[in-house]
C-alpha cells in the first residue's frame, strides 16, 4: 500500500526561498502542500504566486490557524531571524514537526528549541545550509583542520540578508573548532585583534560580504608554512537547497528532539 503524502505547511512562502520551496513540495509525490504562511500576499492563491498551477490555498499570516485547519505533519521554515522562534514555538507546541532554514538564531535559542521538542515529544531540524555541497565543505573544512592552525572565512551573500556572520559561517567555525585534533580550538585572538579583521570567537576570523547578485557563497581559507589551501562552495540558485530541504521533510518524523545541521540526516 502507497504511505499517505506528507501534508506540509510552509512558513513564509512568498519569500525567496519559499516559493522555491513550493515548488518543490507540490511538485513531488510523496508530499501534499496544505497550507502557506506569509506576511506578503496574504488572499492570494500560493499556487499563482509561484507560477504553478491554481492550487486553492490562500496565503495567511496566522500560523496557529492554518495548523488547527489545514493539519501539516510538517512545518517548513524560511522566514526572518526575528520570526523563525515565534514560529516554532506556536509549531511545536501543536506538535508539527519544524524543518528550519531561517538563520540567525543563538545558541540560546537553539538549547529552548531542544527543550520544547522534547516537552512536546516533537522532533525539529535546524539546518543553516541545505545544500549538499555546502555541508561537504564544511565537513572538509573540519578535516582540514587537524592540518593548519591558522584559517579564516569569507562568507558572501545577497545584500538583503538580515544577519551576519551567516548561519553557515559561524556553523562551519563551530565544527572547525570541535573536530578531534583541530589546531583551531577556542584561544584568544591574538595581537591583529582588530575590528576590520572580522568577527569570530578564538582564532578564525569570518569576513562577512553583502552584495547584490549574490546568492549564498564561503570559502575557508587556510594558511600553513609556504602554503595555502582554499575550500569553495556556491550556491548559484536556490535550487541548491531543494534537495536537502526534501530529504529533511522525508526524514524529519523519524527524528527525535533537535537535529542542528544537514549532515546528521545524509
Ligand atoms: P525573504 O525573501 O525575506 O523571505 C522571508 C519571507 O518570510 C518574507 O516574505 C517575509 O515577509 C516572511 N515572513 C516574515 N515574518 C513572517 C512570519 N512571522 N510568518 C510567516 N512569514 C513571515 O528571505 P529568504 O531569502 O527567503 O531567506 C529566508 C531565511 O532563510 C533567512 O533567514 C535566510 O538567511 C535563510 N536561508 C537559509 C538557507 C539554508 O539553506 N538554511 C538558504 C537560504 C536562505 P516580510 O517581507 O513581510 O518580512
Amino acid at each position: 500500500m502507497t504511505p499517505e503524502p506528507i501534508p506540509v505547511l510552509v512558513s513564509g512562502a512568498c519569500g525567496r526561498v519559499g516559493l522555491h520551496v513550493v515548488r518543490a513540495v507540490a511538485g513531488e509525490a510523496d508530499m501534499h502542500l496544505v497550507a502557506a504562511v506569509d506576511r506578503q500576499r496574504v488572499g492570494e492563491d500560493i499556487g499563482d504566486i509561484a507560477g504553478i498551477t491554481h492550487l486553492g490555498i490562500a496565503v495567511t499570516d496566522d500560523l496557529a490557524a492554518a495548523i488547527d485547519s489545514a493539519r501539516p505533519r510538517v512545518m517548513v521554515d524560511f522566514t526572518t531571524p526575528s520570526a523563525v522562534k515565534g514560529n516554532l514555538h506556536v509549531a511545536l507546541k501543536k506538535r508539527v514537526a519544524c524543518v528550519v532554514g531561517t538563520t540567525g538564531l543563538s545558541p540560546a535559542d537553539l538549547a529552548q528549541v531542544a527543550a520544547l521538542c522534547r516537552e512536546q515529544g516533537t522532533p525539529a531540524l535546524v539546518a543553516p545550509n541545505f545544500a549538499i555541497g555546502a555541508v561537504l565543505m564544511m565537513q572538509f573544512a573540519a578535516q582540514a583542520a587537524k592540518h593548519f592552525a591558522a584559517a579564516e572565512i569569507i562568507e558572501l551573500h545577497h545584500n538583503q540578508k538580515q544577519d551576519a556572520p551567516s548561519g553557515t559561517a559561524l556553523k562551519t567555525a563551530e565544527m572547525m573548532r570541535a573536530a578531534p585534533g583541530s589546531l583551531l580550538g577556542e584561544e584568544p585572538a591574538g595581537a591583529d585583534d582588530l575590528p576590520s579583521r572580522g568577527q569570530g570567537a578564538g582564532k578564525i576570523r569570518i569576513h562577512s560580504v553583502r552584495l547584490p547578485g549574490l546568492v549564498a557563497h564561503q570559502e575557508v581559507i587556510f594558511g600553513g608554512l609556504g602554503q595555502t589551501l582554499t575550500i569553495r562552495h556556491d550556491s548559484i540558485s536556490r535550487d541548491s537547497f531543494l534537495p536537502g530541504v526534501l530529504l529533511a521533510i522525508r526524514r524529519i518524523v523519524t527524528l527525535q528532539g533537535l537535529t542542528y545541521g544537514l549532515e546528521h540526516i545524509l
